[in-house]
């Protein structure tokens, strides 16, 4: 997950206009008929943040929701933004799920339910395969619950993800921790997006093929475990380093590296490398638990 920039290298307003307007394509004139509408609700959906349980659907006849499908599709002039959307997706850090991959375009809302921004360049984010992965579910029934996006949701720039590693050892069990406190007015969206679009990854089996290996030997993980740390402190030191390495790297805080390395500094998690790092006459970079 992770919060992207506001793009401003297109005018969404003035594209659709010049997409309704122009006589040589088959979707004019049906598409000017619901130009008015589709501004409006282009404005709509900045208006509310595109939070998926405040955005109104808009009405349109199957034959204009297949024009806008089909100019996503292949882009006349006046949208060819979308390719530039999708080119920019060279992320480092998928902003819906958080892996460290892209090369996809995501419909935040999408396109099969919401044709009306099926062009929109806002509701358009760079994204990985996840995008195919995810439910098309938007909102939950509780007070909160929906999909976050990643133009709009601040929040997204913050740590709100952590691995929880329990059953410690050669191969734990894995979970997704929101670090959020549950009073917090975002920690529904949060929870709800980690439900339908995270977890639905393969990031806990991801997170644990990264245990095996720093199990097996630590420097494949962290380059810094090389050497045994001299005290539980210097461990620690050396986890939040690396934690702010991989926030740095990846330009995320909510990276699948940044989800591991933050599972690392639970304190029982900590306290167990510790406790295997200290063993006495163990070598340096030698396995953490027996074969
Ligand atoms: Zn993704």
């Amino acid at each position: 997950m992770n919060k992207l920039t506001l793009p401003t290298f297109f005018n969404d307003q003035a594209a659709i206009q010049a997409l309704a307007n122009n006589h040589l394509l088959k979707s004019y004139p049906a598409l000017l008929t619901h130009l008015e509408a589709i501004q409006a609700a282009y404005a709509q959906y900045v208006a509310v943040g595109g939070d998926a349980r405040a955005v109104i659907p808009v009405a349109l006849p199957e034959p204009v929701k297949a024009f806008l499908r089909g100019h996503y599709a292949s882009p006349p002039k006046a949208i060819d933004y979308i390719d530039k959307i999708r080119l920019d997706g060279e992320v480092k850090t998928c902003p819906m799920c958080g892996s460290m991959s892209g090369g996809t375009l995501d419909h935040v809302l999408p396109k099969t339910d919401f044709a009306a921004f099926a062009v929109f360049g806002l509701n358009l984010v760079p994204a990985c395969k996840c995008n195919g992965l995810r439910s098309t579910t938007l909102t939950g029934p509780g007070a909160g619950q929906r999909i976050l996006h990643p133009y709009f949701d601040a929040i997204l720039a913050d740590r709100l993800l952590a691995a929880r590693f329990d059953d410690l050892g050669p191969v734990p069990r894995v979970s997704i921790r929101v670090l959020l406190d549950p009073a917090h007015p975002a920690f529904p969206g949060v929870q709800f997006h980690v439900e339908n679009v995270v977890a639905r990854t393969h990031v806990r089996a991801w997170l644990r093929d990264q245990w095996i290996k720093l199990v097996r030997k630590p420097s494949l993980m962290i380059r810094d475990l090389r050497t045994n740390p001299a005290s539980r402190e210097a461990l620690v030191a050396i986890l939040e380093e690396e934690l702010a390495t991989q926030d740095e790297t990846y330009e995320s805080k909510n990276s699948w590296y940044s989800m591991f390395a933050a599972g690392l500094l639970d304190t029982d998690v900590t306290d167990w490398l510790h406790l295997r790092l200290s063993q006495p006459g163990r070598a340096d970079n030698a396995e953490l638990v027996g074969v």
